[in-house]
């Protein structure tokens, strides 16, 4: 089957077949762990579409939407690679009018943690897939756990606005010494990518602990050990489904995330661990 790329509502209804309709977002410069979402997709939906976007509205004006990589054909021949069927590109003049109103507000959940950190980002994360999700209109959509506050969000605004749409989260596929895969991982020099080990060496040591003020402390302490090319934004032991963070005597899933920015380049990380009951 011939790839289809659509850059339009019109282009993707013509590309429809029938069947089950998996999406995978992404903002291109794909990699493996884009790769096993796509993959993912694969298995459980007649057809795959993968969007290719970059999307303005989810950047700050500090942060680094012009100089974030662009390599479309390069995509376009890993999303054939993988038998993907359709590849949503649409251009900014397409996705946003110039008088624009309305748009999803992510609530609290979206100003904490790298809320916090990102002010508006959630809001434009969850108005570019809200957008997405009524163009493409899929049955299912794949988001990675990389992104665990996102994917949280996501799940949030799917059942607070009853869309029709089951969510899959994927693992976060990392490089063989640790680190996470993303597409800021190439605005890291070689020195860089070694100070950048800490933060999934952090979160590793952090999950080998049993209390919340220990997966912590043990966490904290790799990231002091960095040294000073590292800055940390926060690290963060939450609640999965609220990004609340969890006391000492919470029982169940948690989420140890973290944010630190090397050199340059922000990056993001976070593992999943069990607290027993006591
Ligand atoms: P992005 O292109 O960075 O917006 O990411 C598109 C999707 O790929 C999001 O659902 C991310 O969570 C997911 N993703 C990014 N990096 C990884 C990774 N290392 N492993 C798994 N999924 C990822």
């Amino acid at each position: 089957m011939e790839l289809i790329v659509a850059r339009g509502r019109e282009d993707l209804v013509k590309a429809r077949r029938g069947g089950a309709v998996a999406l995978v977002p992404t903002m291109g410069a794909l990699h493996e762990g884009h790769r096993s979402l796509i993959r993912q997709a694969r298995v459980r939906a007649d057809q795959v579409v993968v969007s290719i976007f970059v999307n303005p509205l989810q950047f700050g004006p500090n942060e680094d939407f012009s100089r974030y990589p662009r390599t479309f054909d390069a995509d376009l021949d890993v999303c054939r690679a993988e038998g993907v069927d359709v590849v949503f590109h649409p251009d900014a003049a397409e996705m946003y009018a110039s008088d624009r109103q309305v748009s999803v507000s992510a609530g609290h959940m979206g100003s904490i943690v790298e809320g916090a950190f990102r002010p508006g980002h959630f809001d434009g994360v969850l108005t570019v897939v809200l957008k997405l999700f009524n163009l493409v209109q899929p049955d299912l959509a794949v988001f990675g756990q990389k992104d665990a506050q996102q994917l949280a969000l996501i799940r949030r605004m799917v059942a607070d606005l009853d869309l029709p749409i089951e969510i899959l989260g994927a693992p976060t596929v990392r490089e063989p010494d640790g680190l996470a895969l993303s597409s800021r991982n190439r605005y890291l020099s070689e020195d860089d990518r070694q100070v950048a080990l800490a933060l999934s060496r952090a979160l590793r040591a952090g999950a080998a602990e049993f209390t919340p003020a220990r997966v912590r402390a043990v966490a904290q302490e790799v990231l002091d050990a960095a040294g000073p090319r590292l800055t940390t934004d926060y690290l963060a032991l939450v609640d999965p489904a609220t990004f609340a963070e969890v006391d000492e005597s919470y029982a169940g899933p948690a989420v140890l995330a973290v944010a630190a920015t090397v050199g340059t380049t922000r990056l993001i990380d976070n593992v999943t661990l069990t607290f027993n009951p006591a």
